[in-house]
């Protein structure tokens, strides 16, 4: 597939051919567990990283392929790995890079769920995060230390309606001789590219928007091809003789593809967060639509945060995309096409008026989730910030007084109408 075509028809075509056995258009779901070999020599160049090709879905999975090389190509990275969740691709992220005793930093502003594994679960693995407001670029640097082997931050930061400076953030890494990870979860890659700003590696939870209906979890992970891992001796997974492979060292056998043959070979093999064929099949239905969905969910994203901003029963809106955000022109800059469908608003009445707006709406849903079709609403200081202190929910601008939304492709009159009539129950 031709990297010259345009977006809307890579999200389509990229990654998939019709199927060499039957024609198939569509890409089928190569429901099984293992693939048969040619003979035994096929099976050992197979097992000995010599020659690509099926051996367990563990692995790899034809369907799943598509998937990652879709996923790769839109975010203009030379390959991907796909796992079972956003989670399992953040740790397969890390994975490769860390090891006991060395740290990330990580932005203060991230997915409630994200600074719970990097605060807590992480430690177990003998990792640790150093949380960093990185909108202050000398804090940052100050952070870093010897061992400190990538900075991790969100392109628009859910749920505050933060906008990370990533070529910024991108020229810190660089002069430490660090990747930086970005979560372009809720940007996807039709409103930022983070590897074009500079960017290593690219995480996606697939489960929001990539698949876009709220159907399955899936994440990936997308190389750039660009960091050289062998520049110094901090990533000794990838640039140091592998014993698990002969010595085999993936840097100098595999170049640009050393990190995601890394995340397959090692990754996949030995912590087996592994995406399953059903699921990379529902998001590859899902990305066929990707920018027909973006361009509606940020259209209505707009038009309700307008409204809410002019509404008396607001306190404030934290939407990149409204002119009163300290994030406005930033977001001009890294996502140019609009700031995501994902924000939040303060409600005047505190706690206790979010609980009641939430119970109020009938078109919106109360989940935990975002990047549906369908608007959703959350109470993140009752849920997904639970486990926070008050001071790292304020960080993460999930203050109890603070609804976070994610706006659906429905009518916007509709989305509009509906939070009215909550928000005066409410109020009342
Ligand atoms: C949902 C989400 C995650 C975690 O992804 P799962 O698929 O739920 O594991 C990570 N980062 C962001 C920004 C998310 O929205």
């Amino acid at each position: 597939m031709s990297k010259s075509y345009g977006f809307d028809t890579l999200q389509i075509h990229a990654g998939a051919r019709p199927d060499p056995a039957t024609g198939a258009r569509q890409t089928p779901i190569y429901q099984t567990t293992a693939y048969v070999f040619r003979d035994a020599d096929h099976a050992a160049a197979l097992f000995n990283l010599q020659e690509v090709g099926y051996i367990y879905s563990r692995l790899t999975n034809p369907t799943v392929a598509v998937l990652g090389e879709r996923i790769a190509t839109l975010e203009g990275g030379v390959g991907a790995v796909c796992c079972s969740s956003g989670h399992a691709a953040q740790i397969m992220a890390l994975f490769p890079l860390m090891g006991p005793g060395r740290n990330i930093i990580a932005s203060t502003r991230l997915y409630g769920g994200t600074i719970t594994q990097f605060s807590q679960t992480i430690k177990r693995f003998g990792w640790s995060a150093k949380f960093v407001d990185t909108d202050d670029l000398d804090a940052v640097k100050a952070a870093i230390d010897d061992d400190t082997r990538a900075i991790f931050c969100e392109t628009i930061a859910n749920p505050g309606g933060y906008v990370s400076d990533i070529p910024a953030l991108a020229k810190v890494a660089d002069a430490a001789g660090i990747p930086l990870i970005v979560d372009n979860t809720s940007a996807t890659p039709w409103l930022c590219r983070p590897i074009e700003m500079g960017a290593t590696l690219v995480v996606h939870s697939t489960t929001k928007y990539l698949t876009g209906n709220g159907t399955v979890t899936g994440g990936a992970i997308v190389d750039s091809g660009k960091f050289d891992w062998s520049a110094s001796a901090k990533f000794p997974s990838l640039s140091a003789p592998e014993p698990a492979y002969h010595g085999l060292r993936f840097h100098e056998t595999f170049g640009a593809l050393a990190f995601t043959f890394h995340g397959i070979a090692i990754g996949l093999r030995d912590l087996g967060m592994t995406m399953n064929p059903q699921g990379a099949h529902y998001t590859l239905m899902g990305i066929e639509t990707l920018s027909l969905r973006m361009e509606r969910h940020v259209a209505n994203a707009r038009k309700v945060a307008e409204w809410l901003e002019n509404d008396p029963r607001v306190e404030f809106v934290t939407y990149a995309g409204l002119p009163s955000s300290p994030y406005y022109e930033r977001a001009q800059k890294i996502c140019p096409k609009g700031a995501g469908a994902l924000f939040t608003f303060a409600v005047k009445g505190g706690y206790a008026a979010c609980v009641k707006l939430v119970d109020s709406l009938d078109l919106f849903s109360n989940v935990a989730n975002l990047g549906d079709t369908r608007s959703l609403i959350i109470h993140s200081a009752s849920t997904t910030h639970r486990q926070l202190t008050e001071e790292q929910q304020i960080a993460a601008g999930a203050a109890p007084n603070v609804v976070r939304l994610s706006i659906g492709i429905e009518d916007a009159d509709d989305i509009i109408a509906d939070l009215d009539q909550a928000l005066a129950k409410a109020t009342a």
